[in-house]
């Protein structure tokens, strides 16, 4: 069984950005700029926030922090974006999700200019990235594109089985797999809420990428022997025995099933830190794009 280790290809690819960074400097080019609205006090929210941040400063980006009270209402974040929109030095943002009730997310997301759609989460992105046009690929599906093209893990004719359809992660996933290119070429099975038969059809995959959102709902009898399985959830379980008073845990039961894969991502230090690194690549395009 080998890791697949986000943390080590995030590590990388910032390492790499961090070169280009400097060759820009070096010739007078534009320093990549990236700003994240957070909206409220949610304490995920804020931690994803900050390692955004510090993994900017960590390449020589720029960065802006625009924190909003939770009971800011629509039409003044839409005021914010739209600032953030018309401000030269910003390359591209965020809008960390979720968003509080009041407001109406995919309102927020369209409002986004999408040549600083860093998350590609615009339907602009998303349909660019439908018809294979270059463009910001959704951050989460991207870095584990990258971790399977690092790690050369076969793909072509493949069954990848996704469980989840979310518009950020499942739903962009499943296409990225079905293109006609490495990483990709998989014959793909796009499972949800109302899948029949999962623990066959996971058990039938060659790459399982789970993304539903439930803590270790994946156990050892969904997996097939010599499988590669990508665990996208990540849950805080409170735990008194730790400082921050909580562990984390995957969609994914590790232990049980592990010992069957050929290749497993692990939470944490899987899919979160290529996340990052997605969003800082789509930055540095975003200053390419320009
Ligand atoms: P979501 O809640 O929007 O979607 C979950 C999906 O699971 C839905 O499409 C639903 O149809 C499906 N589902 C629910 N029950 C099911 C069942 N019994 N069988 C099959 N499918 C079922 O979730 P999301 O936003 O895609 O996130 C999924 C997980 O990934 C969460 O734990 C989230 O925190 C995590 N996440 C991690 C990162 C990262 O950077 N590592 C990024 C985004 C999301």
């Amino acid at each position: 069984m080998i890791l697949v280790s986000g943390k080590e290809v995030s590590s990388r690819v910032q390492d790499e950005i961090a070169i280009e960074v400097e060759k820009l400097k070096a010739n007078g080019g534009k320093i990549p700029h990236l700003a994240a609205v957070l909206v409220g006090e949610d304490g995920a929210s804020r931690t994803y926030v900050n390692a955004k941040v510090k993994a900017c400063e960590r390449v020589g980006f720029g960065s802006t922090l625009v924190k909003l009270d939770s009971d800011i209402s629509e039409a003044d974040l839409l005021a914010e974006i739209d600032k953030l929109n018309n401000d030269n030095d910003i390359d591209g943002f965020i809008v960390q999700l979720p968003l509080p009730k009041h407001i109406n997310e995919q309102k927020v997301t369209e409002a986004i200019a999408p040549e600083k759609d860093v998350d590609g989460f615009h339907p602009v992105s998303l349909g660019k990235m439908v018809l294979d046009l270059p463009s910001f690929l959704p951050a989460t599906p991207a870095g584990i594109i990258e971790m399977l093209r690092h790690y050369n893990i076969p793909t072509e004719g493949k069954h990848c089985v996704v469980i989840g359809r979310s518009h950020i992660v499942g739903s962009p996933m499943s296409i990225l797999m079905a293109r006609n290119t490495y990483p990709g070429n998989c014959t793909v099975t796009l499972t949800h809420s109302r899948t029949r038969n999962l623990t066959e059809i996971c058990a039938s995959a060659d790459i399982l990428i789970v993304a539903i959102g439930k803590p270790e709902f994946v156990t050892a009898d969904m997996v097939k022997e010599g499988a590669t399985v990508i665990d996208v959830g990540i849950h805080r379980i409170e735990d008194s025995s730790k400082k921050s008073g909580f562990r984390l845990l995957g969609d994914v039961k590790f232990d049980e099933v592990a010992p069957k894969c050929a290749f497993i991502s692990p939470v944490p230090g899987g899919v979160g830190p290529m996340t990052i690194a997605s969003l800082l690549k789509n930055t540095l395009l975003a200053v390419r794009l320009k």
